[in-house]
This record gives C-alpha cells, structure tokens and sequence, in this order.
C-alpha cells in the first residue's frame, strides 16, 4: 500500500540526469541559485536549525539537505531515485557534512517515524507524484506536535504555463523539456484544502520569482510560478 505513491517515469527523469546533480550550471541550476533563498525562508520561519531534526523529502542530490546540515540541522534525506541518492551520499566526501541518506517514500517512512521531526521539508516534489495528498498526509504524521512543514511547488494558470514550461523548459532551456507536466502543477488553494484535511495550520506562502532579464530569483509576493509555503499542525 504504502510505496505505490511513485511515478516509475518521474523517477526515470531524474536517474538520467542524476549525475549532474551538483554542476551549479547544468539542469539543476534553478535549484542551486533558489537554495540561499529558501534556506533562508525556512531557517527564518523555524526559528533556528541548530540540533532541529529535519526530514527532507524528496531531497534528490542533497542540494537543500546539505544546506540546512550547514545551519546547524540533523538531517535524514529520502528520495526513491537510486542514482540521485548515490550522488548525494558521494557529495558528503566532498562537503564533509553528514546526511541520513535513505531510500524510501514519505508513506513508508512515516509508518516506523511518526512525530519524530522537529522541521520537515518538501520542495519541488509535489508536482511529481501521482497523489500529492498522500505525501501531504505522511508529512504531517513524520512531524512532532508543534513543528515546522514546508511545501515549495509550481502554481497552475496561464501565466505559470507561460513562463515555468514554455519559458523554462522551451525558450530558455534552464531545465529539459518535460520536466513539468502542466496538469500536475498546483494551485495554493489546493495545498490549502489538502492541509485543511491534516489538520494543518497555514501560516505563510511567498513567491519565488524569476527575473529573466537580471537572471536573478527573489522571495516575493507574487505566488503566481513558484511559491513556497509553511504550516505547523493545530
Ligand atoms: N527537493 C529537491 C529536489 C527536487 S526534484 C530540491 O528542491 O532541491 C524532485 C525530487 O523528487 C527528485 O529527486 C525525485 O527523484 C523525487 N521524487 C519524485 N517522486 C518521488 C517519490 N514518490 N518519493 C520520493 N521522492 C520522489
């Protein structure tokens, strides 16, 4: 029951590529330069990462993960591609940092680990997996009462079909073509509902914007692309 949440052909997408995880210029450039940005945003708004129990899911590489081992956190990192999770756990030799590495989904890692993160995180994940209400679910569950969870996604509209798939993936080439399936975006209002359910509180949710023209990415107001949002449990 638990591990059928996983997309065989999303997960092949990123084995492909996999080895590429850490080159700051190849596909997974987006991710490297919006990582400051988020850390920050999520550092900020759980009060400090010092000794915090933080699960990543859906951690790829380990780009974030090894970011917020950095700020002080103890970090466990799951992802069900293999390739990925042997590149992140190579990348430690370099970075000298220690990742919990593990080969799971968040269903069936919740089922042995409930309650038992203090911050749990999940960026760009959701608008990979054939139910995201699911991982929505699971993530509630691995949090201790109290603690910090954070989604990041891609909103759904005209403009988010414009800019994160033509612009991105067809005119700009900043990742491959096909990365993002448009029916699989999601709006805010959807996450709202699926926390509504977990008896999660919804506490913030900020744009991460793209200007092409500086080439630079900021937190703003505007959700309408990107966004990243955070809730505790009531
Ligand atoms: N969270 C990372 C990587 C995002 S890419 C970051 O923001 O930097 C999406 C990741 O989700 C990929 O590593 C992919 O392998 C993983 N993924 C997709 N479906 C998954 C599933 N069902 N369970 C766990 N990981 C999954």
């Amino acid at each position: 029951m638990s591990s059928i949440n996983v997309d065989p052909i999303e997960i092949e997408k990123f084995q492909s590529i996999a080895s590429r995880w850490w080159d700051t210029e190849s596909e997974f450039k987006p991710l490297h330069d919006i990582n400051p940005l988020r850390c920050n945003y999520i550092e900020q708004r759980s009060q400090g990462l010092k000794g915090k129990r933080v699960l990543d899911i859906g951690c790829g590489g380990g780009i974030l993960a090894e970011a917020l081992t950095q700020r002080g956190a103890n970090v466990t990192g799951i992802d069900m591609a293999e390739m990925s999770l042997k590149v992140a756990k190579m990348h430690l030799y370099e970075s000298q940092l220690e990742v919990d590495y593990q080969l799971t989904t968040a269903e069936a890692f919740s089922e042995n680990n409930a309650g038992a993160f203090d911050v749990v995180t999940c960026l760009e994940m959701l608008e990979h997996v054939p139910d995201p209400e699911s991982v929505i679910a699971s993530a509630a569950k691995l949090l201790k009462p109290g603690g910090d969870l954070f989604f990041s996604t891609i909103n759904r509209n005209p403009k988010s079909f414009a800019l994160a798939i033509i612009g991105a993936e067809y005119l700009l080439n900043m990742v491959p073509k096909g990365t993002h399936d448009y029916k699989k975006l999601i709006k805010p209002s959807e996450l709202a509902t699926a926390m509504r359910a977990n008896e999660l509180n919804l506490l913030d949710i900020t744009g991460i914007t793209y200007n092409p023209f500086t080439k630079h990415y900021k937190l703003s107001q505007d959700i309408d692309v990107n966004y990243i949002l955070h809730c505790t449990q009531q």
